[in-house]
């Protein structure tokens, strides 16, 4: 299943994308794609669903975060070896773990703010895995039973904030905007191999990542069983798995966002993302 939320921002509606690619309403059936429903038993239910009978949602609906309630947003870095050596950082013996606030997520398709004072707000396509049950001190061969599925992120970073201005990376990763999320959750039934998965980004039309979870280090068994040594994972958490090559700190000289740029990104089978970069203004 592909399931997603639709609306204006803060009043999503849940619903759905059918076999035949329409975006269909599931409001009379869950109130929200909430961390309630994510959990086996809730999403086998919804599997047995006719979509045919579920009302349509015209096309060009907004399309918020596919799901409510996200409890943390658990990152990894530097979990690619070539996006590794791109940062100059050497390739870890041991998953990075940094946290994103939570009110930095945003729709698929919403505007991208840069920060007051910004100069290098930079770009990260990623692999998000939703969690859909509690995982605590799981073994890596139990490990994908705790997956709802998995989304698109943008893990976008402010890399000056991240890096020049000492303490945690949690500081040039968390403002307002810097973690677009969907268009959809895609349940782990449709993903047959997380590890064979292309991911891309574009600046402006142009390509900058083009990766492939095959050159993943720490894969995503190993990620949830290693996080859930560390805090335990609920359902609604995401983790989001890392970043191929292709940011633009990585180029030479180094390229950022600007306003008025427009990334899109995608990855097979969980759809694309679209963003326009904006000023900072309050209460986008
Ligand atoms: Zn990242």
């Amino acid at each position: 299943m592909k399931l997603l939320r639709h609306g204006p921002a803060g009043r999503e509606k849940p619903g759905l994308i059918d076999g035949d690619g329409m975006l269909r309403d599931l409001s009379g059936i869950v109130e929200d794609i909430a961390p309630e429903v994510l959990t086996p038993r809730k999403l086998a239910g919804l599997a047995r669903i006719r979509t045919s009978r579920l009302p349509l949602v015209r096309k060009g609906r907004r399309l918020g975060p596919p799901l409510s309630g996200v409890g943390k947003l658990v990152c990894v870095g530097l979990n690619y070896a070539d996006h590794a050596k791109e940062t100059g950082l050497p390739i870890p013996k041991e998953p990075v773990l940094f946290m994103k606030a939570t009110t930095a997520i945003t729709g698929p398709n919403d505007p991208v703010m840069l920060p007051k004072g910004s100069q290098k707000t930079d770009w990260e396509v990623e692999l998000g895995i939703v969690i859909g049950a509690t995982a605590r001190y799981v073994s890596k061969r139990a490990a994908l039973d705790c997956v709802a599925g998995y989304c698109i992120v943008n893990d976008i970073s402010e890399r000056e904030f991240q890096i020049e201005r000492g303490g945690q990376w949690v500081k040039g990763k968390s403002a307002d905007t810097f973690a677009p999320i969907g268009p959809w959750l895609v349940t782990r039934d449709e993903i047959e191999n997380p590890h064979r998965l292309k991911l891309w980004l574009e600046v402006n039309g142009q390509r900058m990542q083009d990766g492939n979870t095959k050159t993943m280090i720490f894969k995503v068994a190993h990620v949830i069983s290693y996080i859930s040594r560390h805090m335990t994972l609920l359902p609604g958490d995401i983790v989001s798995t890392g970043t191929p090559p292709g940011v633009g700190m990585g180029m030479k000289p180094p390229r950022y966002l600007k306003r008025g740029y427009t990334m899109r990104l995608g990855i097979d089978g969980l759809g694309e993302q679209c963003q326009k970069v904006v000023a900072y203004r309050k209460g986008l």
